[in-house]
């Protein structure tokens, strides 16, 4: 079924903007295209994981931008947040079952750690990807990434010209 990616994540941002007062949200686009096939409760779910860990992991609050940017048929989203950051050493286990950062800044914050891993899950099983870079004490960026439902090519709300140039693009690609 076609999701609207976008859609997904002001609902869940709706909720956070009541209840994380120290934080305010922001949503960056470069794109015009939030459609992917796929589960939207399970979409959603990922995009509460990754919200809540940006406001959890910044307790002194902060900005969380969302960024959409469309690259070769897929939706980029970033969630950056200003909070502690992790540890280069921690950057490969953090999408591991049950792993949490063992570290003083954060020994107060609950959590299980299996909100990365379950989110990783869901990504994949929807063709996706996630990534993240981190400066300790900065803030992290965590980037996923969506197979788009509609190649560009196909948009009949698009002008011919802009579907000449999506043309020329996929063939360069191949
Ligand atoms: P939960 O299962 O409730 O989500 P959790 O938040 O501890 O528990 P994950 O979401 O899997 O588990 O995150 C794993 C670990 O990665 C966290 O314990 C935290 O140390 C670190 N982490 C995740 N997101 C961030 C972030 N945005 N900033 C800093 N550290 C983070
Ligand atoms: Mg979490």
């Amino acid at each position: 079924k076609p999701v609207n990616l976008k859609e997904i994540v002001e609902e869940v941002l709706d909720s956070y903007r009541i209840n994380a007062t120290k934080h305010s949200f922001f949503i960056e686009d470069s794109t015009d295209c939030y459609e992917l096939i796929g589960d939207a409760d399970k979409i959603k779910q990922v995009f509460n994981n990754f919200i809540s860990n940006a406001v959890k992991y910044s307790p002194n609050g902060g900005l969380i931008i969302i960024r959409f940017y469309e690259k070769q048929g897929n939706l980029f989203v970033d969630i950056e947040d200003e909070g502690l950051g992790i540890p280069e050493d921690a950057l490969s286990k953090l999408f591991t079952k049950f792993y949490r950062v063992d570290n003083s800044d954060r020994r107060q914050i609950g959590g299980t750690g299996l909100g990365l891993a379950i989110s990783k899950e869901i990504v994949t099983a929807h063709g996706g990807g996630v990534a993240v870079t981190s400066a300790l004490g900065k803030g992290s960026t965590f980037t996923l990434s969506f197979p788009l439902a509609t190649k560009k090519e196909m948009r009949p709300d698009k002008s011919s010209e802009d579907i000449d140039a999506a043309v020329l693009i996929v063939e360069d690609d191949d």
